[in-house]
């Protein structure tokens, strides 16, 4: 038969409303979805002839079709996954997972009104920023704070607002790229000020800055190198060499630290990240990071710092433009408050929390897993592995770790990445020496269960 002959067999629309089992449709959904989701069907159809198949144009098998299709489209595309790639804080996977307090704060924020911009003390307009500014003095010492959309939002208000029409002086091994388009010189061109970059990729001295300075001279900015390191022959100012100088020069002197941690780390080469309590320590007038990397909260830039300049930021019209939301305040007001005791903040925040659990314990969860998939007849083992801490943060440091190597006879690992990553949840794992390897480090063990009923629908049940 001609195709176009064949093509004239799919039915019209019209004629399919008429059925039975579509005009039961209707009386369930509105018309408007019920015929795009049959023209999606019949598109899919004629693709299919074009390709030579001859798919069933039977009237219930059509009506299941407009179905199942319907059904797809009421699915939300923003859901769940399962993280078994052993990265914590993983930037396409949605970064941190929020402490239970903190996700009870965003449900109260989100379902009645609050006090977000109001006093209750004068029955006036207040600040979005009085409820966590007290508790960012107390855990910091800082002066006041601001927070906004996200740590690049941060800085390029920051620099707008400081240094619009005069340089930002930088050492040429801070001019990091974060992802995405998120660079240091174009964040810098973006704020209306111009890049001055000073010293060597690996290194830079006092002097460099110090020859730099000029009536041009905005702000000094350091940048934490936070994905990357330059090691070997190298040389870096101490931040206070460089607030001696910001201070001879009376140019304000801003760090951009991108990961925010507030606690130190007590695994061996973890302890080297720096905390916010230590730039401020050292002087530095205006720090940012971001909320949902090593702080383990919401997305956000904080701003900490100097009253005076954060006053002028505040006043900034472009603060207006990257103001943050009351479920993301919410969120981040929880999540600082665990950090006034520490074990608390270790205990309850998911990010820290998967970043010190210890070996012993991963060990323990990847063989009950490992036994869980066995059961079910999979062939499984443990293997010792290392996680990454991810969101740019600690970029040399890997986590010992176990993971377990599931294996299906007849299967790449390729293909059984594939299959999982289509399973409902969609369970992510990682590929390596031609394994797949799923990392207990970022599972839940609530979460065993339903890898264990995936694999089973993905694998046995066909
Ligand atoms: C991650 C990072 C940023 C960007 O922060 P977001 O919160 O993702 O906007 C900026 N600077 C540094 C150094 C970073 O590590």
């Amino acid at each position: 038969m001609e195709i176009q002959e064949r093509l004239r067999q799919i039915p019209k629309v019209d004629v399919l409303l008429q059925t039975a089992e579509l005009s039961a449709l209707i009386a369930e959904h509105p018309r408007e979805i019920v015929v795009d989701a049959i023209r999606a069907v019949l598109q899919g159809l004629r693709d299919e002839m074009l390709r030579q198949n001859s798919p069933d144009l039977s009237r219930p098998a059509l009506a299941e079709q407009v179905r199942r299709e319907i059904e797809r489209r009421q699915g939300h595309h923003l859901k769940r996954v399962i993280n078994g790639t052993g990265i914590i804080v993983h930037t396409n996977l949605g970064r941190s997972n929020l402490s239970q307090a903190a996700i009870d704060a965003v449900i109260k924020a989100a379902s009645a009104y609050s006090n977000l911009e109001y006093s209750l003390e004068t029955g006036r307009r207040g600040s979005r920023y009085s409820h966590i500014e007290g508790i960012l003095q107390e855990l910091l010492g800082c002066e006041t704070a601001l927070v906004v959309n996200n740590n690049a939002a941060a800085v390029l208000l920051v620099l707008t607002a400081l240094a619009q029409g005069k340089e930002a002086i930088v050492s040429r091994g801070e001019l990091v790229e974060i992802g995405g388009s998120f660079r240091i010189p174009d964040v810098i061109q973006q704020g209306g000020c111009i890049l001055r970059e000073v010293g060597a990729t690996n290194r830079t001295h006092l002097r460099d800055y110090e020859q730099a300075l000029s009536e041009q001279t905005g702000l000094l900015l350091r940048v934490h190198t936070s994905n990357y390191r330059v090691v070997g022959f190298t040389k870096t100012v101490t931040l206070s060499e460089l607030k001696a100088l910001s201070v001879k020069a009376g140019v304000p002197f801003i760090e951009d630290m991108g990961s925010g941690l507030l606690v130190k780390l007590p695994q061996q080469g973890l302890d080297e990240e720096p905390t916010v309590q230590e730039s401020l320590a050292a002087g530095v007038d205006v720090v940012t990071f971001s909320g949902d990397k090593l702080l383990g909260g919401p997305q956000a830039g904080v701003i900490v710092g100097k009253r005076t300049l954060l006053d002028r930021i505040k006043a900034h019209p472009l603060h207006r433009a990257v103001r943050v939301d009351k479920m993301t305040l919410a969120a981040l007001e929880a999540t600082l408050m665990h950090y006034r005791y520490e074990r608390e903040a270790f205990q309850q925040i998911p990010t820290l929390q998967k970043i010190v659990l210890p070996l012993d314990v991963l060990r323990q969860r990847a063989e009950r897993l490992c036994e869980l998939l066995r059961q079910a007849s999979f062939s499984a083992e443990i293997v010792q592995e290392f996680s990454q801490v991810g969101g740019g943060a600690l970029p040399i440091q890997n986590l010992p770790t176990w993971c377990v190597a599931l294996t299906v006879a007849g299967l790449s690992a390729n293909e059984l990445e594939l299959r999982l990553r289509m399973a409902s949840p969609p369970i992510i794992g990682r590929i390596a020496n031609e394994y797949f390897l799923l990392d207990v480090r970022t599972l839940e063990t609530q979460e065993f269960s339903m890898i264990v009923e995936q694999a089973r629908m993905c694998f046995l049940e066909q």
